[in-house]
């Protein structure tokens, strides 16, 4: 996988195509060009999935919220790509996730029926994307006993039952962006971590090694800017007015049972709610707050404590047991590229992506979110192919799956780690064989960091040599997730490193 790595060595002088920045949004384009046989460089400054994309509340979204706001054409492009990768790009890497509205004594019997009346509308739309049932089962309304079987936490007093809809969470969103810039390497792009864009037009590029200060520059027939948050720093003419979002990490014995995720009124307010979520880590995050941001942007958002408080209130009125400072384990922020849609709240400006071709033709995609990133890519690839007079192919990524894509039925099948499976899909076997290459058994290779870190050498092994890591961070941070926890990560660490040395061997 050497077309997957940190640093400028060995890179053409020119390239059909560059993409600046590599989150879901930059991985995606890599994809799409690549898939369409263009010759594409895509690099980061730091990482992959380095910004906002590792700090979302990892759902597909199925759009029901941007129905509500009347906004038809996003939501049915959310549908369609919530289809899309639940059932032909990424099996492996989504699945569908019950969620549960409390019908508790806050919530009135109209908030209720409109809610009733919102997820059929949301039902409607999966229907209309063409997304089976048995991927995402219809809403329906849940007894008392039954909304407590699935959430035995809740407060007892004044449930009268709840109402359960079904939407599709990923199993990590840096795993996400792994695997689409994986992929997009196995078709030939270059990806490279640790590169900096210092200036960019539409025909150039100005690169920085991060790792030794080299810089060079690479021509191209087209150039995107998918840099998210910082778009504007290579695009003068675009302005984003970023919001930040937090969630709460907790272990999952903190609310034990759960099953599905909750979806809790934030008490005062009619039509705000948290959203309390399940990992398949053993964790749980609550989340999630939207903040206006001011000022220069943090390379790592920090969550503030008034926002932790907030949280934690929401989460204290929906359930039984209260809720202490102590139980948050972990809390992460990330930052919405929102494009600056002019005076108004930032939750209510448009979640739509927008691409925006500059003086130079540098083309910049930016908005939207991962659920939709494919989309995102097809449109800044097409309108890079006009502007650069590009001939490509058309776009594939509909039909192209992910590396370790398979049927659901067919993953269930696989003799394989489970864990492994969920995080690599049919790749598991690679994972493995990789690993086994150090000479060390199974045992070793499987074996958890701990009772409650399922992190293991295998899977940090192969981030370095298949997923371009090449320290402890990418491994625990960017890698795996249990950087999100920091007591887990502090114990992971002699693993991430021990990893490294093994990995420097077999390459
Ligand atoms: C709190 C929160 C929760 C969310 N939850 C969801 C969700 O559940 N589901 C969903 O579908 N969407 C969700 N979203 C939206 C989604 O996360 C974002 O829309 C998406 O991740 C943006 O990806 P991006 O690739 O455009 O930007 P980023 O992920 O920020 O990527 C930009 C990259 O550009 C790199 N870069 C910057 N400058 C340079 C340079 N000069 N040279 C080289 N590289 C550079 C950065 O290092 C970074 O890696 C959420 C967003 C937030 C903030």
């Amino acid at each position: 996988m050497t077309h997957l790595r940190a640093g400028l060595d060995d890179l053409p002088d020119h390239v059909d195509l560059v993409v600046v920045g590599l989150g879901i949004t930059g991985a995606g384009v890599a994809l799409d060009a690549a898939t369409r046989g263009l010759t594409t460089l895509a690099v980061d400054a730091h990482d992959l999935a380095f910004g906002t994309s590792r700090w979302s509340s990892k759902l597909v979204h199925g759009g029901l919220r941007y129905l509500a706001h009347g906004q038809v054409g996003v939501a049915h492009e959310s549908a369609v790509e919530r289809g899309i990768l639940m059932e032909v790009t990424a099996p492996h890497l989504t699945r569908p996730l019950p969620m549960l509205v409390p019908l508790m004594s806050s919530v009135s019997r109209f908030q209720a029926g409109l809610t009733r009346l919102g997820l059929r509308a949301g039902d409607a739309l999966r229907i209309s994307a063409h997304t089976g049932a048995e991927t995402l089962p219809a809403p329906r309304r849940v007894s008392a006993t039954e909304a407590l079987r699935m959430a035995p936490a809740l407060r007892r007093d004044g449930l009268r039952g709840g109402l359960l809809s079904w939407d599709g969470q990923l199993e990590d969103d840096a795993r996400l962006v792994t695997t689409v810039a994986r992929t997009a390497a196995s078709y030939g792009a270059h990806v490279r971590t640790r590169a900096r864009v210092t200036a960019a037009t539409g025909t150039r590029v100005d690169l920085r090694d991060e790792l030794t200060g080299v810089t060079r520059t690479v021509t191209a027939r087209a150039v995107v800017n998918a840099t998210g948050v910082w778009a504007g720093d290579l695009a003068a003419d675009i302005t984003l007015r970023p919001s930040r979002g937090t969630h709460l990490v907790l272990r999952a014995d903190t609310l034990p049972g759960l099953t599905v995720a909750v979806t809790a009124p934030v008490p005062g307010e009619t039509n705000r709610f948290a959203l309390v979520l399940p990992q398949p880590d053993g964790t749980v995050y609550v989340g999630l707050t939207d903040e206006p941001v001011d000022g220069p942007l943090p390379d790592v958002p920090e969550p503030s404590e008034a926002e932790i408080g907030f949280l934690l209130d929401v989460v204290a009125a929906a359930f039984a047991r209260p809720l202490r400072r102590e139980d948050v384990i972990g809390a992460f922020a990330g930052l919405r590229p929102l494009l600056d849609a002019g005076p108004g709240r930032t939750s209510d400006l448009s979640r739509e992506h927008a691409v925006l071709t500059g003086p130079t033709g540098l083309v910049t995609v930016v908005g939207g979110k991962l659920t939709t990133y494919r989309r995102m890519a097809q449109d800044a690839v097409d309108t890079a192919v006009a502007h650069g007079d590009l001939s490509a192919g058309r776009c594939v990524t509909a039909t192209t799956p992910l590396l370790g894509a398979a049927p659901r039925d067919e993953l269930a099948r696989l003799e394989l780690p489970a864990r492994l499976v969920r995080r690599y899909g049919t790749d598991a076997a690679l994972v493995l064989a990789t690993a086994r290459r150090t000479g060390l058994g199974d045992d070793e290779l499987l074996a958890p960091v701990s009772d409650r870190v399922p992190v293991t050498l295998a899977e940090l092994v192969f981030g370095v040599t298949h997923e371009g890591a090449v320290d402890v961070d990418d491994l625990l941070d960017r890698r795996t997730r249990v950087g999100l926890v920091p007591v887990d990560r502090a114990a992971a660490e002699p693993l991430a490193r021990r990893a490294l040395e093994l990995a420097s061997q077999l390459v």
